[in-house]
């Protein structure tokens, strides 16, 4: 390889200092051989000439000539790339068609000079006297012109008796075995015969229509790949030497009987070199003119023959056909690879348009989230501002409150979240809300309604949901609390069940407490007692002093009882100057006791140091009855004893 390159490297920098004159260095020159396809004589003439002549110095080659004794294959060295160049007669083609990668770089001779001789005196004038003779020719390709003769006339091979060739020039001389008829070089074998005194008769092949090719000059696909620009400089330099040895016949005898012997005399040399331009034909035919067509037609006949494969194929086997070949092939790749470059583009395209569109589908998708986020921010922080909500942590603390949430509650996000949340609980509801978030961190949701104290002290009611937020293991975490601010309903709802005077439970609420209180001890058996007491002679109280004074007597006596009671007990103004005590899951003993406190307290009365306010108590149990009607009956009736017993005291129902 490494060869090669330098041979290359000649080829482009080398040759151009040639062709300036210049002086040339032996090893500035590429050293290539060429193998001669038989010994030296006037066959080869032209690349003696190229080399005494220094044409192929001139052209960048030092030449060896290597001749063929007929020992080995002819084209091996050059196929195994050994030797670069070789001269060969048309059984290259047979050589092509089997597939060996030789190239033909020129022709030489347009003719063949294979030939059949034979002794005048035989009388062998034509093919067809063939028949019955015995016959020494080689049956391969270098014989095939001859063969493709006999066949194309009808001569079957049962026809003559066939000799392997002896290679001895003169065999048709010799008694054993006897030989008519040899194959032969027309510039050759012809003129040894006269010499000898015999007259031969010549069967020239091309004279029925077997036309091939004489010598030609071929080398490797390889070396042409490599240098194509060296093998057409080895061409021309070679046409340039045969021009030369055809015009200067004498100077090349001089040089076969000196550097390259031929053991040939000067006559026979003379008649080779009359045969040899006859065959090379340089007047009708330019010197190296190729014809396709007669390759195709060589090609033929080798395959008819047998010498060479059916599906052979000769495409290349020009150095003309060949670089155009190579040159189609490079178009066919270039073709190739335009479809492939037009296909690539097109998917390219397609991909852009695909991307344009899918970008156009972000786009939209990315403005319809822009748009969906906006309307989520939008809702977040309308929540946010609007609903009333806070998450809970398991360690029971505000992980998160809202914007709403802080405003009610009067305080800071930042003190919301630093504050234990039970702080915003009134302490009488603290046990029922600690209650309820302790279910909810079990797993239940509850709602229900709720008295939390503002910052400055004020009270406001949330109707309240409480849910579990579980993390991705399901174990609840945190508590989510929404609520609504019912604080106005609640106001409304304490109107309505309220006193205007005394600001405690109203009838109304007295009654629907009452029922509620029946209802639970039905369904439990939870006993309540009821308190029924009636100020004494308060129509005196009134007589005195004035009514709104009267007024302010009920209003204390009502902000007493409150004090007393629990705050799971009720107090409410039953009508003018008379109060009723709903007491839940209190037996009437108990409610006794706490009647008596009422009474003692009433008596104690602070601010009205020029009465004496009293009252007189009426005590009933829900377990003394069947109905309610009948339980306030009972605690009137106690009353009425209370009132018959001399007043502010306390009476039991029976
Ligand atoms: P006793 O019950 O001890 O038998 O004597 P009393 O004076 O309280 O008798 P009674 O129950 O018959 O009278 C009730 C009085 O209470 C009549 C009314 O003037 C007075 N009263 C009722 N409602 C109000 C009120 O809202 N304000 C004032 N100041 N007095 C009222
Ligand atoms: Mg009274
Ligand atoms: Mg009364």
């Amino acid at each position: 390889m490494l060869k090669r390159i330098t041979k290359k490297l000649i080829g482009c920098f080398i040759l151009p200092t040639l062709f300036l004159g210049s002086a040339v260095f032996s090893e500035d020159l590429e050293s290539v051989s060429l193998k001669l396809k038989w010994q030296h004589q006037f066959q080869f003439a032209g690349y003696y000439a190229a080399i005494e002549k220094g044409f192929y110095r001139e052209a960048g080659f030092d030449v060896t000539l290597i001749v063929h004794d007929g020992s080995s294959d002819l084209y091996d060295p050059i196929i195994n790339n050994e030797i670069e160049f070789g001269t060969a007669d048309s059984s290259l083609v047979a050589r092509r068609l089997k597939g060996d990668p030789l190239v033909v770089l020129t022709t030489v001779y347009q003719h063949s000079p294979s030939v059949l001789i034979s002794l005048k005196e035989k009388g062998v004038l034509g093919p067809f006297e063939l028949k019955g003779k015995r016959i020494m020719f080689q049956r391969n390709a270098d014989d095939a012109a001859l063969q493709a003769l006999l066949i194309s006339l009808g001569i079957q091979e049962s026809d003559y008796e066939f000799v392997p060739h002896s290679f001895n020039k003169l065999a048709l001389l010799q008694d054993e075995p006897s030989i008519d008829v040899m194959s032969a070089y027309l510039s050759n074998e012809p003129f040894l015969f006269k010499e000898k005194g015999h007259d031969v008769q010549i069967i020239d092949p091309a004279n029925y229509g077997i036309d091939f090719y004489g010598d030609l000059l071929y080398t490797t696909e390889d070396y042409i790949k490599q240098s194509p620009d060296r093998a057409i400089a080895f061409k021309d330099a070679s046409l340039r030497g045969w021009r030369y040895a055809l015009d200067n016949p004498e100077e090349v005898f001089t040089w076969l009987q000196t550097k390259y012997p031929s053991g040939k005399s000067l006559a026979a040399l003379e008649y080779e070199a009359e045969i040899i331009k006859k065959m090379v034909a340089q007047d009708f035919v330019q010197l190296g003119s190729m014809y396709p067509a007669r390759f195709s037609r060589i090609a033929d006949v080798y395959k008819q023959l047998g010498l060479a494969p059916k599906s052979g194929d000769i495409s290349g086997l020009t150095l003309d056909e060949y670089l155009k070949q190579k040159s189609d092939t490079s178009k066919q790749y270039l073709r190739a690879l335009g479809i492939v470059s037009a296909i690539l583009i097109s998917l390219i395209a397609l991909l852009v348009i695909g991307m344009r569109s899918m970008q156009s589908t972000i786009k939209k998708r990315t403005s319809q989230l822009f748009e969906l986020n906006k309307d989520l921010t939008r809702q977040i922080e309308l929540s946010d501002k609007h609903v009333i909500s806070a998450t809970i942590g398991s360690n029971g603390l505000f992980k998160e409150v809202s914007t709403a949430f802080c405003q009610l509650a009067g305080y800071s996000r930042q003190e919301l979240l630093s504050i234990d949340p039970e702080q915003l609980t009134p302490p009488g509801y603290r046990e029922g809300r600690n209650e309820i978030i302790h279910r909810v961190f079990a797993g239940t949701s509850e709602h229900g309604e709720i008295r939390q104290i503002n910052k400055d002290g004020s009270s406001y009611w949330l109707h309240m949901f409480a849910d579990p937020i579980r993390d991705e293991n399901g174990n609840i975490n945190a508590i989510q609390i929404t609520a609504t601010d019912v604080t106005e309903k609640k106001l409304v709802q304490r109107l309505s069940e309220t006193d205007v005077l005394t600001d405690i439970a109203n009838r109304k609420k007295l009654d629907s407490t009452l029922k509620q209180e029946w209802a639970r001890y039905i369904r439990y058996k939870e006993v309540f007692s009821i308190i029924v007491l009636d100020l004494d002679h308060f129509k005196n109280i009134n007589d005195s002093f004035g009514h709104p004074e009267g007024d302010r007597v009920l209003k204390a006596v009502a902000d007493a009882i409150t004090l007393v009671i629990r705050n799971t007990d009720l107090v409410g103004r039953w009508g003018g100057e008379e109060f009723l005590v709903i007491l839940p899951l209190t037996p009437i003993e108990n409610a006794v006791h706490v009647a008596e406190k009422l009474r003692l307290a009433i008596n104690r009365l602070d601010g009205f140091p020029m009465l004496d306010v009293s009252a007189s108590f009426g005590v009933a149990s829900s377990d003394q009855v069947i109905d309610l009607d009948n339980l306030f009956r009972i605690a009137d009736a106690a009353l009425y004893t209370a009132k018959e017993s001399g007043r502010n005291c306390v009476r039991a129902a029976d």
